[in-house]
């Protein structure tokens, strides 16, 4: 996993379904998905937070954390729907990158995230590995949902 891909809320765009379908190339093998590099790397502006924090758009902090109004409502907002949705929180992540560093964090990531059959990454957004999983995104009905 990329520290590259470590957005400054503490989403970790390595687990993400846009960025998981463009590096397995889903489109090649019938699959059609949205494709990313990644928050970080295409300065994107997201919604959740960086259009609404000022620190974030004027580039003063890497991330949330360095902030001295951290965990704000915004980003303890998304932490939660991310939490109830797709078992991950970017407030928890953030909490552990400040604790630890983020070599420590890329590690726990790419044991939580592994895939159990190939060893590749799992996406948070469903769970399915888009490496050696990929058909059952053709028959998936709420392809950012896990299967309960
Ligand atoms: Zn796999």
């Amino acid at each position: 996993m990329k520290a590259e891909l470590i957005a400054p809320c503490g989403m970790n765009c390595n687990v993400c379904s846009n960025y998981l379908a463009l590096i397995n190339d889903t489109k090649a093998k019938g699959v059609k998905l949205p494709y990313c590099i990644g928050c970080r790397q295409r300065d994107k502006k997201c919604s959740f937070v960086k259009k609404k924090c000022k620190k974030l758009l004027n580039y003063k902090i890497d991330f949330c954390y360095e902030c001295n109004e951290f965990p704000c409502e915004l980003i303890i907002k998304l932490g939660k729907s991310y939490e109830e949705r797709y078992h991950m929180n970017m407030v928890d992540n953030l909490g552990y990158i400040k604790e630890h560093g983020m070599e420590k964090f890329l590690k726990a990531e790419k044991k939580k995230w592994r895939c159990s059959k190939c060893g590749k990454t799992i996406c948070c957004h469903n769970g399915i590995c888009y490496s050696c999983d990929l058909e059952k995104m053709k028959i998936k009905k709420k392809r950012y949902r896990w299967e309960e």
